[in-house]
């Protein structure tokens, strides 16, 4: 991305606080034009007292360049609070668009890019773009101005010595080029690398549990240094450009002041020139030192913040890639009859679902049993739309999933996944979770369906229990039934539940099913789970291996037919008898 791209990309939030930018704009005019008033005044006061003016006079000249400085200043200060502002606000603005828009992603943008890195960009890259927004755009209208107005006043007093003063500005904008591109790639490697001390920051905090366990403090920290150093490596990779840039500017900068001291103190001897016209001449020079060194500043501030905005780009333009249909299904899922024709789904080269057709009419309970990795996840994802199939269609009450508006969709479905997640909050917070009107009655009889009332009441704070971040504080089968009851809270007429009560014992596991037969009731459940004693009152329970349906009935029909559901039983009986033997 270019600058001028870049701004194309921003003028619609400027626009936005248009009123705010001109306001600003408009001191930084009066600003400049005040400031350059400063030089004339101290020329014609120069001048006076060359004259023989008395002190009375001088002292008023005195008084007057004052009360410039001072006008000055308190446009200075407008400017400044009002520029810096706006990008305040377009900051507020962007970052609330990039939360917004990456909420919305599907699944699928989170399984390819890094959490760190996301963060990055939010954080890091943003606030370089606020410093393109703010002192970026700022310096160089004050600047570009400031050499505007002493250049003209200059070429008015002597074009020739204005001459040799600007003659190295071609050099200067070559410099410019030359530099801007080099400090535009070694920032993009910057910021990338940042992104991966973010994303492995990031990785480690989630998974400290595991890095513990497994002894790996040294070597994760060894890894850190290693990209740390890579990263101070490309950072001093830029302050040595950057480095350069400077004395570069104050050279030309040094060498301009010595032509033009030689060139206008020989027209001052001639009597070509006033004193006081070479002092003013020479302040304004001293006013375009400013502006040269600000455009070796400002040029690093356009470079970093159009390489940053490219990188937020890149988030903003990834598109969900489940959507809503122009048109969404206005019919509202009240049966819950769910339809998979000839569904096939694809990760990359992976087939997980192969081909599957499958009925499950309204109010029935089925059960999906088959080994890891046989597709029984994905299938249930389909449901909610969390997934669309690579083939084939999935109908909810006749109606192809993907007519209707995944949100609303969703709000149909009451969903456990396989993985709980539970939010850093309390846990009656956690239960009505995404139910706007949840009174605690309901609240408390969703966690007493769930068999999480007993474990509530030991809690010294109850419901409002904070149970840390992803719910550290509960044990596994805590965080399940909070799953749990957050699902039925839901009150949906599909609930499907992926292998809910995995953590649970056979115990609980039977106090759950039998709160949950009342919920089940007038509702299209699924559920998925590898224990026989879940599963065996289902209407109906299917087999998947390899991401086909390879046996179907009910649990007597499939004991009856002899194949994976009927091993599952017979070993399931014996490690009962085992454990009832110990
Ligand atoms: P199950 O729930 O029965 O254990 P899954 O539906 O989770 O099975 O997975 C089915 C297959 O698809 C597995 O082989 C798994 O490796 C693969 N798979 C699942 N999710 C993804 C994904 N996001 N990207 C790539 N492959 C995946
Ligand atoms: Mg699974």
């Amino acid at each position: 991305m270019n600058p001028a791209e870049a701004f194309r990309y921003l003028r619609p939030f400027l626009w936005r606080y248009r009123r705010g930018f001109f306001a600003g704009v408009a001191c930084l005019v009066l600003k400049d034009t005040i400031a350059v008033c400063g030089p004339l005044v101290l020329g014609r006061g120069i001048d006076a007292l060359k004259a023989g003016a008395s002190g009375h006079t001088v002292a008023w000249f005195a008084l007057l360049l004052l009360a410039v400085s001072a006008t000055k200043g308190i446009f200075q200060y407008g400017m400044r609070v009002v520029l810096i502002g706006v990008s305040r606000d377009i900051e507020y603005d962007l970052r609330n668009d990039l939360f917004a828009h990456v909420i919305r992603l599907s699944p699928g943008y989170f399984a390819k890019q890094r959490t760190g890195d996301i963060m990055a960009r939010a954080t890091n890259d943003l606030n370089q773009v606020r410093m393109l927004l703010g002192p970026g755009i700022m310096y160089c209208l004050e600047t570009g101005l400031t050499f505007i107005l002493a250049v003209a006043i200059m070429l008015r007093l002597d074009w020739r010595l204005t001459a040799i003063a600007i003659l190295p500005a071609p050099l200067v904008s070559l410099a410019m080029v030359y530099f801007g591109e080099r400090i535009h790639t070694r920032f993009e490697r910057i910021q990338a690398k940042f992104s991966d001390i973010s994303s492995r920051v990031q990785e480690n905090l989630a998974g400290v549990r595991i890095v513990r366990a497994f002894a790996q403090e040294r070597a994760e920290i060894r890894k850190f240094e290693q990209l740390n150093l890579e990263y101070i490596a490309e950072n001093l990779r830029l302050v040595r450009l950057q480095g350069l840039l400077q004395p570069l500017l104050e050279l030309l900068i040094g060498l301009t002041f010595l032509a033009v001291l030689w060139a206008g103190g020989y027209q001052v001897m001639r009597g070509r020139l006033s004193l006081g016209g070479f002092v003013t001449f020479n302040t304004y020079m001293g006013m375009l030192v400013w502006p040269m060194i600000a455009l070796g500043w400002v040029v690093n501030l356009i470079q970093r913040g159009t390489a940053s905005l490219a990188r937020i780009d890149e988030i903003l333009r990834a598109q969900p890639e489940i959507t809503a249909p122009a048109v969404p299904a206005q019919v509202p899922v009240v049966r819950g009859e769910i339809r998979l024709e000839n569904v096939s789904v694809r990760y990359g080269a992976q087939e997980a679902l192969d081909a599957v057709s499958l009925v499950i009419p309204a109010g029935q309970t089925v059960a999906i049993v088959g080994h890891t990795g046989s597709g029984k996840s994905t299938l249930v994802s389909l449901i909610p739309r969390l997934l669309d199939p690579s083939e084939g269609r999935v109908l909810i009450d006749g109606v192809d999933a993907r007519q209707f508006d995944p949100a609303e969709l969703r709000r149909h479905v009451a969903f456990v996944p396989q993985e709980t997640f539970l939010f850093s909050s309390t846990l009656g917070g956690n239960i009505a979770f995404g139910v706007e009107a949840g009174s605690p009655q309901q609240v408390a009889r969703a966690a007493e369906i769930a068999g999480l009332a007993t474990d509530i009441e030991g809690f010294p704070a109850g419901f409002e229990t904070v149970v840390g971040e992803r719910g550290i504080t509960l044990s596994g089968g805590q965080k399940q039934r909070t799953a749990i009851a957050r699902a039925v809270m839901r009150d949906a007429p599909i609930l499907i539940l992926d292998d809910a009560l995995s953590s649970v014992d056979t115990l609980t596991e039977d106090r759950i099913l039998n709160g949950l037969t009342g919920v089940f009731r007038g509702r299209t459940v699924i559920l998925i789970s590898h224990r026989v004693s879940t599963v065996r009152n289902a209407d109906e329970i299917l087999v998947l291996e390899h991401g086909r349906i390879v046996e179907r009935g009910s649990h007597p029909e499939l004991v009856e037919a002899g194949g994976y559901y009927a091993d599952l039983v017979t070993r399931q009986a014996l490690e009962e008898e085992l454990e009832t033997a110990q």
